[in-house]
């Protein structure tokens, strides 16, 4: 069985453990306990908005995995719940999702993540989605808000263009240059990309920052290079800029709600968000307000 597993909203601003860390428990877990062959864990980014409670980035963590077909989904369900209760801050409102690819409506989740990347969307939502698309979906303390960014990560990660690898890919120096080809030998660096999708020829140099962001695109983990220096190596493309990248293909798509807006507020042509009378500019993207 093929699982992806994601939750929402297990820290709070003073606590010690992040959510990525417990994703990262998780995921151990299932190795150890269910004899999952495991993935890595990603990081979603959410719409920022003053009605959203979040504690520092409204973003999910969750990672995929392969359990053997007759694994006691029940006791992997509690083994889960029990370790997100036992590891949360007492304050959050965790959420989590597991979802089996064979089984879920693929089509609704991705169209829930994207959502949550532009609206602000409800946990009332949330639990309707959960079961029209035939996924687990549970909360385990608090509001339990954390659902509804526990199953838009679930929608991200499978649509694929969405999010950056938790932490950096390991027994890579960082600070220094490397060619690509020994870039992509790496594990969790499957490819390099120019900003305009371009991939980089193996003998071409980049320089490795500290902490270097590894994106998900087209379901591979992807390095983004913004522009050569003089000496003709590349650059890595801003943190920032790179783990927009996803929010920006979605905002590009727009949707059958598409309006034009008034000329003077377009920046070109295109039926995207950024040219739709429905959204609102925010520091951090864009929130529409068809609902
Ligand atoms: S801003 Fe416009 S194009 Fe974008 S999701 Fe809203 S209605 Fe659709």
């Amino acid at each position: 069985m093929e699982l992806i597993i994601f939750i929402d909203d297990t820290d709070s601003a003073t606590s010690e453990k992040g959510t990525g860390a417990i994703a990262e428990e998780l995921m151990e877990l299932v190795k150890v306990k269910y004899f999952a062959e495991t993935t890595y864990v990603t990081r979603h980014q959410f719409l920022i908005h003053p009605d959203i409670p979040y504690t520092s980035h409204n973003s999910s963590m969750g990672f995929e995995c392969t359990v053997p077909d007759d694994t006691d989904m029940e006791s992997l369900k509690a083994d889960l719940i029990a370790h997100i209760k036992s590891e949360s801050a007492p304050e959050s409102d965790p959420g989590l999702c597991i979802a089996d690819k064979a089984e879920m409506d693929a089509d609704l989740l991705v169209s829930f993540g994207k959502e949550c990347k532009r609206r602000v969307m409800t946990k009332a939502q949330a639990y309707e989605t959960a079961e029209a698309a035939h996924v687990f979906l549970t909360e385990t303390g608090g509001t339990g808000d954390g659902v509804i960014g526990a199953l838009g990560g679930v929608g991200l990660r499978y649509w694929g263009n969405d999010g950056t690898l938790k932490g950096k890919p390991k027994h890579l120096d960082d600070e220094c240059v490397h060619k690509v080809e020994e870039l992509t030998k790496n594990p969790l660096i499957d490819v390099v990309l120019d900003k305009e999708g371009n991939i980089l020829n193996p003998d071409e140099q980049v320089y490795l920052e500290k902490k270097p962001k590894v994106s998900l695109i087209n379901h591979k983990l992807t390095i983004i290079v913004d522009k050569k220096d003089d000496n003709g190596i590349w650059q890595i493309m801003e943190k920032n800029k790179a783990r927009w990248l996803g929010g920006d293909l979605i905002f590009k798509e727009g949707c059958p709600d598409f309006t034009p807006d008034v000329e003077e507020e377009r920046i070109s042509e295109d039926r995207s968000c950024y040219n739709c009378l429905y959204r609102r500019w925010l520091e951090n993207g864009i929130l529409c307000q068809k609902q």
